[in-house]
């Protein structure tokens, strides 16, 4: 599968406002169906590679100077951020971008693309099913969620658009170890159950190293190490600096 992997970014460089250089040669690929987490300290660039690969980033003033990136064997420099979604890319930026003031199930209706209601209806229960919680709160506006919840149903919305891969941006970002560990956990079992790929940035490398295959760790814009995350957990560096073990 490596050799057809499902994501492949081949030496990028990005800058912001034609001035500031933040990725600087990065190469990273994800297997289809693998799970690969990115870490990397404050401000490496872990966001910003996200948004290279979404488009995201033209709408902050980011630009894809060289190198590219292949989304399922196709570069996504010609396309738009709702072009991906619909072959099949969903970025899940950082801070749950949800509509508080819709309900959890007009958030999730608000996600649907194409195809018809019975199909719709078929992504809802598939959302219901791995969240439960989304389920018993459908009818309550999503403002009210607590912050996992708000996760759940921020993970929730791009399941329904079938997506290959998911960009996943710091799941665990302000949530309990508890309520971490239980996103983590769903997220796996979308990964085995679906074969949704993953490309996940996060701060908690213990948990982010539990669910990935395989893991990028970056600095200032470059990747410094990478490796299966079976040989990173075992790199005393990585323990030191990463796994807060010493
Ligand atoms: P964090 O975990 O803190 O979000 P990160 O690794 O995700 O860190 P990025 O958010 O990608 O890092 O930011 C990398 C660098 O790019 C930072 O120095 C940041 O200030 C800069 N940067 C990010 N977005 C913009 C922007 N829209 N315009 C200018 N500079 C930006």
């Amino acid at each position: 599968t490596n050799a057809d992997p499902i994501l492949d970014i081949q030496n990028i460089e990005v800058v912001y406002n034609n001035t500031i250089q933040v990725l600087r040669g990065l190469s990273l690929s994800v297997p289809r169906g693998a799970i690969v987490a990115l870490l990397g300290s404050n401000g490496a660039g872990k966001s910003t590679t996200l948004k290279a690969i979404s488009r995201l980033l033209e709408m902050e003033k980011g630009e894809l100077k060289s190198g590219d990136i292949l989304f399922d064997g196709q570069s996504v420099r010609a396309d738009t951020p709702h072009g991906l979604v619909r072959r099949g890319l969903f970025h899940v930026m950082e801070g749950r971008r949800i509509f508080e003031d819709l309900t959890v199930e007009e958030n999730m209706i608000a996600a649907t693309y194409a195809g018809s209601n019975a199909e719709a209806r078929k992504r809802f229960d598939l959302v219901y099913e791995y969240f439960p919680r989304l389920f018993e709160r459908r009818k309550g506006l999503a403002g009210y969620l607590s912050g996992g919840e708000q996760q759940m149903l921020a993970i929730g919305r791009a399941l329904i658009a079938n997506p290959k891969i998911i960009l996943l941006d710091e799941p665990s970002l302000g949530l309990s170890p508890l309520l971490t560990e239980e996103i983590f956990s769903i997220i796996a079992r979308i990964n085995n159950e679906q074969k949704t790929s993953m490309l996940i940035v996060e701060q908690n490398a213990a948990m982010a190293f539990a669910v990935a295959d395989y893991g990028y760790i970056m600095e200032t814009g470059r990747i410094m190490l990478d490796g299966p995350t079976s040989v990173l957990t075992d790199d005393p560096d990585v323990q030191e600096f990463y796994l807060g073990m010493s």
